[in-house]
């Protein structure tokens, strides 16, 4: 053939750079299964059945618009379990004239690929992946010469640049950001509408059969299997979520309710970085919806902050960094990760539930993530590079693009403050605040220190009080400071002593 054209399991979009210009006569697409990227850290089961699903019904879609496409199963019997082993077989098996393939998220993947031409002695194009509102050049543009590379600035540059939401030069009702309205708790008898759910058909089936037989050892419950595996199923996702949630995506944003896995988010991260969903169409979407009366701006801006701000922002970080952003560990945390972030095994309710839908959902929305996991490992002190793994391994919307930033950066903390201008962290109060949980659990929420007080109390002092050089003179952080100077050193005492004594038994592998 004339190119060979590899497409990875998180580039499931027909739009993709790699097949501008080609020719379904004379080029060969390859897909491939790899056990070195289902397996280099243990991805929850379903993740893994929704990207194997997703590529095949992708590669169905390509042939049947035309295209010749080689497609390497994990059970193949010559599959050799790696991208560059399965180029290099098709290379043998087509003699192609070059190498075309869009740029991996992933660091280590594009490493591995700038080898790739000298290695099969051939051209290798490495083409820059477009479905970005923002390249890794651009970004690098925006972020030379700046002190600091704030979320807010980026995102303003972001609308500015792309018009969504603006009205002229002005942002659309006059602010940028309307997160003050976003806070707002939830109670148990708001109607929830759950997230469209889709039966699978023979293809998802065949994968099912294939994960629980091939992964075994991998954590995470394998059905209910419901997650979109097409573009039209996630669109029909996507627009399930404007009719019925988006009108309340922002006020309840950061609520956390038991048993209530979904709330008001979209549920649509998973399909966005595999490529079954464009950022930009649903940046648009969510736009017409506004202008439509069909949603309040709170919701709208809350929506377009997370696609066009932060989730590119992330993606700029990531490639700026990279590769030592992943070694960064600023507060030098080096404790393991707990046992039961892979059981859900505690007694503190938050956690429990968290994890308890992770394990069987592979999801859990961003306030869970950032204020109950995130947040517990940051306070415990816990070996960031453990906890990057974790978030990596147990999403099915995780690739290292996003989620190392989010979680070494913003969750973490362990870049310094180069994403986060603080630490996300809080004792149990704002759980409480933000949740029915704690009137659910065997800790007391109000109980400050000593047996039964619920273990975020204690470790929020120990933390502050433990990282006071590294923090003690951080502005945002000036209250809590205070507070913690003006207490009695008995008080104090008595928090450090709680901490102490709880970690000991985390340590010991005692149940918490
Ligand atoms: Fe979590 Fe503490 Fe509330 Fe229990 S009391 S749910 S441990 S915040």
């Amino acid at each position: 053939c004339r190119n060979l054209i590899l497409i990875l399991g998180d580039q499931l979009s027909a739009d993709i750079s790699s097949l501008r210009q080609a020719d379904p006569e004379a080029d060969v697409i390859l897909m491939a299964e790899v056990m070195a990227e289902a397996t280099y850290v243990p991805h929850h089961k379903k993740k893994i059945v929704f990207l194997f699903s997703a590529m095949r019904h992708f590669a169905q879609e390509l042939r049947d618009a035309g295209w010749t496409v080689n497609y390497v199963q994990l059970d193949d019997t010559d599959n050799s379990g790696s991208f560059e082993g399965e180029v290099r077989r098709a290379v043998r098996r087509l003699t192609p004239e070059r190498v075309v393939v869009t740029e991996p998220g992933e660091w280590r993947v594009l490493e591995n690929m700038r080898h790739w031409q000298d290695d099969l002695g051939l051209p290798v194009e490495i083409r820059t992946d477009s479905r970005f509102f923002c390249d890794a050049s651009t970004f690098r543009g925006w972020a030379d010469g700046r002190k600091q590379l704030r979320m807010e600035n980026f995102y303003r540059e972001m609308r500015k640049s792309t018009g969504l939401l603006m009205e002229g030069d002005k942002p659309a009702g006059g602010k940028w950001n309307y997160d003050a309205e976003n806070r707002k708790p939830a109670k148990q008898d708001l109607f929830m509408p759950e997230p469209l759910q889709f039966e699978p058909d023979a293809i998802t089936q065949d994968v099912l059969n294939l994960v629980e037989q091939r992964f075994e050892s991998h954590i995470g419950q394998l059905e209910p299997f419901w997650f979109a595996v097409t573009r039209a199923q996630a669109e029909a996702a996507f627009h399930h979520f404007l009719d019925e949630a988006l009108e309340n995506f922002g006020t309840y944003q950061d609520a956390m309710l038991r048993g209530e896995k979904f709330l008001y988010h979209a549920v649509i991260s998973a399909y966005l970085n595999a490529g079954l969903l464009s950022p930009k169409n649903v940046c648009e979407k969510v736009v017409e919806a506004y202008y439509a009366d069909n949603c309040p701006l709170n919701a709208a801006e809350g929506f377009i902050r997370q696609i066009l701000g932060w989730r590119e922002y992330v993606r700029g970080i990531y490639w700026l960094k990279m590769p030592g952003y992943a070694r960064e560990n600023a507060l030098k945390g080096s404790r393991p990760l707990p046992a039961f972030y892979w059981t859900g095994e505690t007694s503190m309710k938050c956690v429990q539930e968290a994890v308890g839908q992770t394990l069987e959902e592979a999801y859990a929305h961003h306030i869970q993530r950032l204020m109950v996991t995130g947040n517990f490992a940051l306070l415990a002190g816990v070996d960031p590079v453990e906890v990057h793994e974790w978030y990596l391994a147990v999403y099915a919307d995780a690739y290292e693009w996003v989620e190392l930033p989010n979680t070494l950066g913003m969750s973490q903390f362990a870049d310094g403050g180069l994403l986060a201008s603080k630490p996300y962290i809080s004792s149990g109060n704002y759980i409480n605040k933000m949740s029915d949980y704690c009137e659910n659990c065997d800790y007391n929420v109000r109980k400050k220190t000593g047996e039964g007080a619920c273990p975020f109390n204690a470790l929020y002092w120990d933390f502050l009080d433990r990282h006071a050089d590294e923090l003690g003179t951080n502005p945002r952080l000036g209250q809590p400071y205070a507070t913690w100077r003006r207490m009695p050193d008995d008080t104090k005492q008595e928090y450090l002593d709680s901490a102490k004594a709880f970690l000991a038994k985390l340590d010991a592998g005692e149940r918490v």
